[in-house]
């Protein structure tokens, strides 16, 4: 439901108190982006530090945005619009909060002298490469003011439209560490259009591996989430690791979907339309909680550790790239299988 749609106006007219709250300025709609609506805020704060991050390789992340246009049925971060006074579902694909300050901001935070210059992840909340970057470039200036103040980094998408800053990222490799991964976990086209609607095809994903590794990037893939009895036969698998490993990544990450809050009803809700014969199962695997059974995950740690050495792309092989690798910065890892 999208509770909330504007042309452009003034501040202060009538926003959400979420929105309100985040430093709502204006509402934007274009005809470039039909059926998206931009509200640009003025963020206080760039950098935010992960709360208890000790299972994480990095304590800080940017989110440029919030919401995705890329709309993934299974995103887990659909819970985090509510807070805006939005909601999980239909809001969080078409209602982008884009933080129209953020490298100004960003910029003053690094000088701090309290700075210590840790790792910092992009990617781990929404993509910052979803289609609204094309329109506000904000990551040029995040990349630059990272490098520049000797800050590592790394960055997660679904985005191809990473490959317009690709020669900045190869100067920003030259300066600080940078890692790259992109996330691929469907072949199947028919899948791809109903439960990513939004992002770019597998095919042109697998292209921009190919191209941030001939660019001297070690690039890990996640294939995740695994959706179970969609994604997960042995056939799959095996095609779509082919397919990363002669694109050139340099490691697979996987693990399977988890179903937590509003994402939960926002998945049943399609796959109940999409593929009703498997809801039983479903409730069998999930249960009331959030993840598959003990069991499931075993069986699907043997499926994939074969593949992965079948494939060359099991992460602890060594590897002498340019540019060091990408961590697998999986925006649940508690979750992974294979971290
Ligand atoms: S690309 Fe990532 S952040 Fe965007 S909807 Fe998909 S899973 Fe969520």
């Amino acid at each position: 439901m999208v509770r909330w749609q504007r042309q452009t106006l003034g501040a202060d007219d009538g926003a959400l108190p979420g929105l309100e709250r985040a430093g709502f300025v204006r509402s934007v709609q274009t005809p470039e982006f039909e059926g998206i609506t931009f509200h640009e805020v003025l963020c206080k704060s760039a950098l935010n530090r992960v709360p208890d991050s000790g299972a994480l390789p990095f304590n800080w992340t940017i989110n440029p945005m919030r919401g995705c246009s890329h709309a993934c049925r299974y995103c887990f971060a659909r819970g985090t619009h509510e807070y805006l006074d939005l909601d999980a579902g239909a809001d969080f694909d078409s209602q982008i909060v884009v933080k129209t300050n953020v490298v100004p901001v960003l910029r003053r935070e690094l000088h701090r002298r309290s700075w210590r210059r840790e790792s910092v992840a992009l990617g781990t909340n929404t993509d910052p490469y979803q289609r609204a970057e094309g329109r506000y470039r904000l990551m040029p200036g995040i990349i630059s003011a990272l490098a520049e103040s000797g800050t590592g980094f790394s960055i997660l998408t679904k985005g191809t439209l990473l490959r317009r800053d690709l020669p900045l990222l190869v100067q920003a490799a030259g300066q600080v560490p940078v890692h790259l991964a992109v996330s691929i976990a469907i072949l199947d086209l028919d899948l791809h259009r109903g439960l990513e609607p939004g992002t770019p095809s597998p095919r042109a994903r697998l292209e921009l591996v190919r191209a941030l590794a001939e660019a001297g990037f070690a690039v890990n893939v996640m294939v995740a989430p695994i959706i179970p009895y969609l994604t997960d036969s042995n056939t799959h698998l095996d095609e779509l690791f082919a397919a990363i490993a002669e694109a050139g990544a340099a490691g697979v990450t996987a693990f399977p979907m988890h179903l937590r809050g509003s994402t939960r009803g926002w998945f049943l809700n399609w796959l109940a339309e999409a593929h009703p014969a498997l809801m039983r199962r479903y409730r069998q695997l999930y249960g009331r909680g959030t993840s598959v059974t003990p069991e499931y995950s075993a069986w699907l740690r043997g499926r994939i550790e074969p593949l992965l050495e079948k494939h060359r792309l099991n992460r602890d092989r060594p590897a002498e790239p340019k540019v060091r690798a990408a961590e697998s910065h999986t925006p649940d890892p508690q979750l992974a299988l294979f971290a």
